[in-house]
């Protein structure tokens, strides 16, 4: 089995979830008392979110790819950044290591791929739904169109991202309006499913209230780091 290196902290709550099903994706593969070989570097996400909101990516960059080294240097395999927001400099924490990232935005696409999506809504902070680094991944590589919420919905999730979820907060009446929005997006946008581009959202989000597929970032990500740990 390789050993799992993580980024996280970004926040702890998603960390979490990341954590106990990688734990238990191992344990289900391999049975017994398995589980995954890991090492965490977890940031303070103060620091980043305010970093982020500056817009002083290159310092969020030097602090990631300081942790990444730290990471390899405790002989992680490979990397896994566990937020999609940062992987807006993963390529400045690629150049920095030499183990292998395994991208979040490949993670997904892989599998709308696998399902035959061609249209699909991306929700998530409003760095990860405004610039291309996420969506064009998808639409280069992957050949599927990315519609993107309106700008007062993006608002909205934007803010229950940060001043919600990541502080822990699940609210009934924001999974209400991410629901209508969800709605909207496949009746007038005519999405055939939606990227929970954030590894916040499953915490308000689940597939038994969404009539069309849902793509977990997280989710998808932990599976694409067990099959990697093990098969590769
Ligand atoms: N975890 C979130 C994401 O997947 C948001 C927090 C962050 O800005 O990193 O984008």
């Amino acid at each position: 089995m390789k050993k799992i290196g993580m980024l996280g902290g970004m926040s702890w709550e998603s960390t979490s979830t990341y954590y106990k099903l990688l734990n238990e994706e191992i344990k289900n593969r391999l049975g017994g008392l398995h589980s995954a070989k890991i090492i965490l570097s977890s940031v303070d996400f103060e620091e980043i979110e305010k970093l982020q909101h500056l817009g002083l990516w290159d310092e969020t960059a030097k602090i990631l790819s300081n942790e990444a080294k730290a990471v390899e240097n405790a002989n992680a395999d490979f990397l896994i950044i566990c937020t999609n927001t940062m992987h807006k400099v993963a390529s400045n924490i690629e150049q920095n290591i030499s183990i292998p990232i395994l991208h979040i935005a490949d993670t997904t696409g892989n599998e709308l791929v696998k399902d035959g999506i061609k249209k699909v809504a991306l929700l998530g902070t409003k760095f990860t739904m405004l610039e291309d680094f996420y969506k064009n991944r998808i639409e280069d590589n992957f050949d599927i169109e990315v519609v993107v919420p309106n700008e007062k919905e993006q608002d909205i999730i934007h803010e229950v991202i940060y001043k919600e979820l990541c502080l822990g907060k699940v609210n009934k009446q924001s999974k209400n309006e991410y629901l209508k929005i969800i709605e909207r997006l496949e009746k007038e946008d005519e999405v055939q499913g939606v990227i929970l581009g954030c590894t916040e959202i499953d915490m308000l989000v689940q597939q038994d209230s969404v009539s069309i597929p849902i793509y977990d970032t997280t989710n998808l990500h932990v599976l694409s780091a067990v099959d990697f740990a093990l098969i590769n």
